[in-house]
């Protein structure tokens, strides 16, 4: 008989050796969800993606709340291992990086509100400069308190979205290098690195060689997770993968190198039988085609298991694996609950637990299947699981 997936124990497990976990969020007893993320896989992913970067810095990039994990766990583990630099989307969450590590350098990617320098000194962050606008007013703070806690310069090279143009930084070069403006890292991001044979790749790294050697001596930093893989000249001085760290391909069509870091289960609330001919869900959209089995599970878009998973009559969608086997969704996802076709796994029973993101279920799977990618699912994950953070 298959054995049904179940979390027996909602207690914190006892630590043992070097195993500990600890939890957050309401207690697994009363949560329909429970997300896990494994600390240790995030870490490892962090040492293999330095060892591939080296001799370049690793940074670790844990905005939008380390893409949905837990900007403070995900902070404290990777400085544990050894991580000296982060990258932010905004001050709210330098101010939470602040907090847990202490030592560490933190540049925040959103660039400079007006008005905020003063904030970037009592938090020690540093302001990813991308406008010569932003650049002006950091100036003028650095000029007036000798404030010399670091930017990072941002240089457009093809993305078109945030970064001072390379026209500007070439001119702007001999000005940096001689009045000291405390700029810490030379920065450039780019578009396609997960499209190996994009045309952009190669012009942005060609491009951000080119503003490098009008700023020698002060580090760079191309490459995301993508860019990691794409070529070692993305490399320079400083990589900033972002969702490798929490288990993405980073190299979509080939294997992913990356080992996974969280696994999704949600309770089972009840298991009706559904008769053939009968739907299922809101719009009526998914119909029986055999008497079957469907389990109700506590998970749905509130929770940030994206609607576009659920399935109907005309088109499949996302799958759960119940007791080892893959079982679809069955109809749409509703905001707090979405419906499974368990008829191929009888054993499973009400207070189970079946596997949303696990398994042979990766992150990248699971996004595809509501059209989307692994980031919009990470930084989705919602706020009413239960959480466990497992370590080496
Ligand atoms: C988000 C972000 C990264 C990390 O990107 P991944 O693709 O998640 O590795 C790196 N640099 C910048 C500028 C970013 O905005």
């Amino acid at each position: 008989m298959a054995s049904v997936d179940v979390i027996a124990d909602p207690q914190p497990t006892a630590s043992n050796g070097a195993d500990s976990e600890t939890t957050s969020g309401p207690p697994a007893a009363e949560s329909g969800g429970i997300l896990t993320v494994d600390l240790g896989a995030l870490v490892a992913n962090w040492r293999a993606l330095s060892r591939r970067a080296m001799p370049a810095e690793c940074a670790g990039v844990i905005k939008a709340n380390g893409y949905g994990c837990g900007i403070e766990p995900v902070a404290k583990a990777l400085s544990r291992a050894g991580c000296k630099t982060f990258f932010v989307a905004d001050l709210s969450e330098a101010r939470r990086v602040r907090e847990a590590a202490p030592d560490a350098a933190i540049y925040v990617l959103n660039g400079l509100i007006p008005g905020t320098p003063q904030v970037y000194a009592e938090l020690r962050a540093r302001p990813v400069i991308g406008s010569m606008v932003e650049l002006a007013e950091w100036d003028a703070f650095v000029a007036t308190t000798q404030w010399r806690g670091g930017a990072a310069l941002h240089v457009d090279t093809g993305m078109n979205r945030l970064g001072i143009s390379a026209n500007d930084a070439a001119a702007l070069a001999p000005r940096i290098r001689s009045e000291n403006h405390g700029i810490t890292l030379l920065m450039s991001h780019l578009a396609c690195a997960e499209d190996t044979g994009h045309p952009l790749n190669d012009l942005q790294m060609r491009l951000f060689r080119e503003v490098r050697l009008h700023y020698r001596g002060i580090l760079s930093s191309l490459a995301n997770s993508s860019g990691i893989f794409l070529s070692d000249n993305a490399h320079c001085d400083m990589v900033r993968p972002g969702v490798a760290l929490y288990g993405a391909n980073p190299t979509p069509g080939r294997p992913n190198p990356m080992r996974p870091v969280i696994e999704l289960k949600a309770r089972v609330a009840q298991v009706r039988t559904v008769a053939k001919g009968a739907s299922v869900g809101y719009s009526a959209g998914w119909t029986a085609r055999r008497n079957a089995r469907i389990a109700v599970v506590m998970v749905g878009y509130a929770d940030g298991y994206l609607r576009a998973s659920g399935s109907s009559d005309e088109a499949p969608g996302g799958f759960a694996i119940v007791a080892g086997k893959r079982c679809p969704i069955a109809g749409r996802v509703s905001m707090d609950l979405m419906a499974i076709d368990v008829t191929d796994a009888p054993d499973v029973r009400r207070g189970d637990f079946v596997t949303l993101i696990g398994d042979e279920l990766g992150i990248d799977e699971v996004a595809t299947a509501a059209g989307t990618i692994a980031y919009e699912l990470l930084t989705g994950l919602g706020q009413r699981y239960h959480r466990v953070y497992r370590s080496e």
